[in-house]
């Protein structure tokens, strides 16, 4: 198994190192910024083989280019988006092996925060940038609801064990808003005890799982009655069908 850890990177920010254990092999996902990577390539004496890029916002590629300059590697990354420096464009079905790790990735295409966004999904680990977080979901930039909604129940699809690794820390204010959304979850209770210790301590509250976020996730539970109940009162309009339900919560989301 890899040695998955992050590298904290702005306010909020996590850049993904998957390093092979026992070795100084690495690849980077979403490295937005290049100098706590570089950092953290020297004091732990790791070579860089790759880059992984979900999207194409600044916050996830603007370290790209001077990683580049440091040591030139495969850059892998949306082919719907223009990224810099990108040498191998991937969609849906397309699947990518990283040979000195001995990882092999299913790429899923998951539009709805940006228009070509995908994940990297395999070995029970997914890596989904700013669609699927931790009790949340990102925001529509460029996507439908139905796209936003089409995609996070695709990744719901993946067996419950799947490790989830995504690209912000936002998911006590997550679950903060999923305790008004879902109030009568007692999951949600739960795990927002849980990351509230967590976050006291300054720990990382990532990798989350399938199954957690099926339990807890208020974006991947339109269908719940509960959600449905909770999101009609809140925006104080009547809700058809799960979509409407995701967008609703969606939008109560953007305005908390
Ligand atoms: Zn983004
Ligand atoms: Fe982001």
């Amino acid at each position: 198994m890899p040695n998955v850890f992050p590298i904290p990177a702005f306010s909020d920010n996590y850049i993904w190192v998957i390093q092979r254990d026992g070795t100084n092999h690495c690849v980077v996902v979403d490295p937005g910024d290049a100098d706590p990577v570089l950092d953290t390539l020297s004091s732990r004496n790791l070579r860089l083989d790759a880059i992984l890029i979900t999207h194409h916002h600044g916050d996830h590629v603007g370290g790209v280019k001077r990683l580049l300059d440091h040591a030139e590697v495969a850059v892998y990354g949306p082919a719907r988006e223009s990224i810099p420096g990108m040498s191998h464009p991937l969609s849906e079905g397309d699947e990518i092996h990283l040979a000195t790790l001995d990882l092999r990735f299913r790429i899923l295409d998951i539009p709805g925060h940006t228009a070509g966004h995908i994940a990297y999904y395999g070995h029970d680990m997914l890596f989904c940038g700013d669609t699927l977080f931790a009790a949340g979901c990102g925001r529509l930039f460029e996507g439908t609801p139905e796209q936003m909604h089409a995609s996070l129940q695709k990744l719901t699809r993946l067996p419950d064990t799947t490790r989830v690794y995504c690209g912000h820390e936002y998911t006590e204010a997550n679950l903060r808003f999923a305790r008004r959304v879902d109030p009568d979850n007692p999951d949600v209770a739960t795990r927002l005890r849980l990351v509230e210790e967590q976050r006291a301590a300054g720990e990382c509250t990532l990798p989350s799982s399938i199954k957690e976020e099926r339990r807890t996730n208020p974006f991947l539970r339109p269908d719940d009655a509960n959600v449905k109940r909770n999101a009609e009162k809140l925006s104080g309009k009547r809700l058809t069908g799960a979509v409407e339900v995701f967008a609703a919560v969606r939008r109560l989301k953007d305005a908390s």
